[in-house]
C-alpha cells in the first residue's frame, strides 16, 4: 500500500513539473495560464496523496486493495511511461505537441485505479475531489476543442479523454456502491472500517457501528412482490440517508441488512441515533397497486467502541460481532425498535 501511494506521490510530482515547464516554455499566453493552473492542480493532487500517505503511516489506512503487488507493478508501469518523457525538450515542441503531451499524461491519470483510491481512502472528500479533477481534465478539453474544429483527430481525442474519465469514474462508483440503493456495499465497509476503528483507538474518539435489518421482508416480497420489495430497500436507504450524518457511513450490508458507521458517536448519541432511524423508518411509505400504504419496521443492533487515546485498535469483526448480537435482541424483544448498543472490550 506503501508503494502504490508512493507511485501516486511520483506521478503527481511529475505531471505537476511537466505543466509547469509547458507554461514557462509554451508561446501562446493564454494557453501557457492554462498549463499553470493545471501544475497548480497537479500540487494540490500531490498533497491528497501525500496526505494519504501520511495517513498510512499513521496506521489510518487499510490496506485497500488485495492484489498489491499486481497494482503496485501496473502503476509503477504507467509511472515509467511517464518518466520517459522528457522535460528537457519540451521548449522544442511546437503548440499542438504540447497539447499531445497533456492530453497523454492525462490518459496515463485516468486510470480508474486512482478514482477508487479516491473512493475507497476518503469518502467524505470523494465527491469535491472527483469534481475538482473533473475540472482539471475540462481546462485541457477546452484548450483543444478551442483550437480545433469539431471533426477533427484533435476534437476526437479531446472528448475520448472526458468521457474516459466519466467512465472510470462510474466504474468506480459501481465497485464501492450497491446499485439498487446508492449506499456503499459492503467491499467499502470492511474497507473503511478498519480506518475508523484504528483512527478511534488513535484519537479516543468514540465510533458507534449500527446494524440495521428489516422486519420480516421476506413477507412483504411473498404478499407484494419482488419490485415492491426492492422498493421498500431503495425508500429504507434514502430515508437512513436522510437522517444520518453525512460523515457516517451508510451500507447496504446484505440482502435487507444495513450498517452505519458512525465516527464520533458515543453510546447516549448510538440510542438517539438509532431511535431516529427506527422512527424515521415507520414514516417510510411505499404503496401497493391499489394505494394502500406497506408498514415498514425496522431493528436495529449497535455496538460503540470508545478507549483512551494511543490504545490498539478494535477489531473489527468484535464491532461487528457485538452488534449482531443486540440486533438478535431486538428482534427476539418483538422487532420495530433498537436494542442498547454493546460496548466493546479491545481484543
Ligand atoms: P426478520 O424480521 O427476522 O429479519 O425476517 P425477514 O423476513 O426479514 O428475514 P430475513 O432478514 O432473513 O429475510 C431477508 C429477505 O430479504 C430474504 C430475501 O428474499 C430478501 N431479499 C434480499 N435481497 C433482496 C433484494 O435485493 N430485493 C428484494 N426484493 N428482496 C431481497
Ligand atoms: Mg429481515
Amino acid at each position: 500500500m506503501r508503494e502504490i501511494l508512493d507511485v501516486c506521490v511520483k506521478m503527481d510530482r511529475f505531471a505537476e513539473r511537466l505543466y509547469a515547464a509547458l507554461a514557462e516554455q509554451c508561446p501562446e499566453p493564454g494557453l501557457a495560464t492554462t498549463f499553470s493552473h493545471l501544475a497548480a492542480d497537479e500540487a494540490q493532487h500531490t498533497g491528497w496523496w501525500e496526505g494519504l500517505l501520511e495517513a498510512w503511516e499513521h496506521g489510518l489506512l487499510p490496506d485497500l486493495v488485495n492484489d498489491t503487488t499486481g497494482l503496485a507493478e501496473r502503476l509503477t508501469d504507467v509511472h515509467g511511461e511517464l518518466s520517459r518523457i522528457d522535460l528537457g525538450l519540451i521548449g522544442e515542441l511546437d503548440v499542438e505537441r504540447m497539447l499531445a503531451l497533456a492530453a497523454r499524461v492525462e490518459f496515463f491519470m485516468i486510470d480508474p485505479v486512482f478514482s477508487e483510491l479516491i473512493e475507497l481512502t476518503e469518502p467524505a472528500q470523494s465527491e469535491h475531489r472527483h469534481a475538482a479533477y473533473q475540472a482539471h481534465i475540462q481546462r485541457l478539453v477546452n484548450e483543444i476543442a478551442a483550437r480545433y474544429p469539431d471533426d477533427s483527430l484533435a476534437a476526437l481525442l479531446a472528448s475520448s479523454l472526458s468521457r474516459s474519465w466519466r467512465d472510470n469514474r462510474r466504474l468506480s462508483v459501481y465497485a464501492t456502491h450497491d446499485a439498487l440503493t446508492g449506499l456503499y456495499n459492503r467491499r467499502a465497509l470492511y474497507t473503511h472500517l478498519p480506518q475508523w476503528t484504528a483512527w478511534s483507538a488513535r484519537y479516543g474518539h468514540p465510533l458507534a457501528v449500527l446494524l440495521i435489518d428489516i422486519d420480516r421482508f421476506k413477507d412483504i416480497n411473498h404478499t407484494h412482490g419482488h419490485a415492491i420489495g426492492d422498493l421498500a430497500l431503495a425508500s429504507i436507504a434514502q430515508a437512513m440517508r436522510h437522517v444520518t450524518r453525512a460523515s457516517d457511513l451508510v451500507v447496504r450490508y446484505g440482502g435487507d441488512e444495513f450498517a452505519v458507521i458512525a465516527p464520533e458517536t458515543g453510546v447516549s448519541e448510538c440510542v438517539d441515533l438509532a431511535n431516529r432511524i427506527v422512527e424515521a423508518i415507520r414514516q417510510v411509505s411505499v404503496s401497493t397497486d391499489d394505494g394502500s400504504a406497506i408498514p415498514l419496521t425496522v431493528s436495529i443492533g449497535s455496538a460503540v467502541a470508545h478507549d483512551v487515546a494511543g490504545s490498539p485498535p478494535y477489531r473489527v469483526e468484535s464491532l461487528l460481532a457485538a452488534a449482531d448480537q443486540a440486533l438478535y435482541s431486538a428482534k427476539s424483544a418483538g422487532r420495530d425498535r433498537a436494542a442498547d448498543p454493546l460496548t466493546v472490550e479491545r481484543v
